[in-house]
């Protein structure tokens, strides 16, 4: 292991962990970034987000995460003037971590070891895929095309006028249909449950009721569409046939990826997510957790954004009252 100590190392490369990278090198503070393995990013949300509309000035990247995140950390490891203070660790991730007194000793998939003195991690969290006969592909080249879509902030507004579905058996997927009726009043919204029982309270079951919400509890044996244009068109259902749907969410949860915080002793939720104080800092002296991993923040880019520069600035501010101090 290399004696090398960095200030801050960031354990994820999406809105978070590039934003961290970013304002922890602008703060003159040694940073390094592991960004993930191809595997690592290819089961991240910011890798399915394509064109990003809820957000001023991104519509002209075809994909909304990526893109940018790359011209930022390309322009801060080649042409800013603390280049020399970014250390890209370009597909690289990290598979373990402990602690040592105050020392973060951080291992890579390549068996590789590293010293740190703080950690941010921001390694988010995933939608749950509806399986359609045992299978996820299916769902793939419409997810691919947003007309089977995750995220009601940045993309509820893509059923306006469309007959609507929502893959979901929860409470959950109850209120995304009522609200989403609420908000956009589409010509139809449907519940496909996909062979699983409906679990709606009594209050979303008035609503489903209210508004007409149509209630289909078959599996899903099929999804129709033209699947070159990513053009949806119907979902097949078990005992009920060909039903038509032109848009439709996924309401199914998510996977948390709070493996890391959780090794370190890290506090998290009844949903996974890692509590922090309002800086972002854990139960765990140091560690920090920014973006979708944070318990009780939207899971939004200008979010994650915004979580990962009240950490950054709040390892900045003890480095700096350290040396200070010294
Ligand atoms: C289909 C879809 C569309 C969306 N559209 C929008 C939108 O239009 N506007 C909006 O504001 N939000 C949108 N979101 C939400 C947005 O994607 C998230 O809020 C955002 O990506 C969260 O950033 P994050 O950094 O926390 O996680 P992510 O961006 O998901 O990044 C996680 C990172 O962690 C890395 N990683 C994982 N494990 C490891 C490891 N062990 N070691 C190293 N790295 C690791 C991954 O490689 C990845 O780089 C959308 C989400 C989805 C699913």
């Amino acid at each position: 292991m290399s004696e090398k100590i960095y200030d801050v190392a960031i354990i994820g490369g999406g809105s978070a962990g590039t934003m961290a990278a970013l304002r922890s090198v602008l703060n003159n503070d040694e940073t390094i970034l592991f960004p993930g393995t191809g595997k690592d990013k290819k089961k991240s949300r910011a890798m399915w987000v394509t064109k990003v509309e809820n957000m001023p000035g991104h519509l002209e990247y075809k994909k909304g995460i990526e893109q940018p995140n790359r011209e930022s950390l390309t322009w801060l490891s080649e042409e800013s003037e603390l280049k020399d203070k970014f250390h890209w660790m370009k597909n690289k991730g990290i598979t373990e971590i402990k602690k040592e007194g105050d020392l973060f000793i951080l291992k890579d998939n390549k068996e590789e070891l590293y010293k740190a003195n703080y950690v941010i991690i921001a390694t988010g969290v995933m939608d749950v895929q509806p399986m359609i006969q045992g299978e996820m592909a299916p769902v793939f080249p419409y997810a691919n095309n947003q007309s089977i879509d995750y995220c009601l902030r940045c993309d509820g507004h893509h059923i306006y006028g469309k007959e609507t579905g929502i893959i979901g058996h929860g409470n959950g997927a109850g209120w995304v249909a009522a609200m989403l009726y609420e908000r956009y009043q589409p010509p139809a919204m449907k519940i496909f449950t996909n062979g699983e029982t409906p679990e709606f309270d009594e209050e979303v079951s008035a609503l489903i009721e209210k508004y007409g919400i149509e209630v289909y509890e078959g599996e899903i044996l099929g999804i129709n569409g033209d699947t070159k244009a990513g053009k949806l068109e119907s979902f097949e259902v078990m005992g009920d046939g060909v039903i038509d749907v032109q848009m439709s969410f996924v309401s199914l949860g998510m996977i948390v990826y709070n493996e890391l915080a959780k090794s370190l002793g890290a506090e998290v939720d009844n949903r996974g997510f890692v509590i922090t104080n309002e800086k972002g800092e854990t139960n765990i002296d140091r560690l920090y957790v920014a973006g979708d991993l944070r318990a009780g923040v939207k899971k939004q880019i200008y979010t994650a954004w915004d979580t990962a520069v009240d950490s950054a600035d709040d390892i900045n501010a003890r480095i700096r009252r350290f040396k200070r101090n010294q």
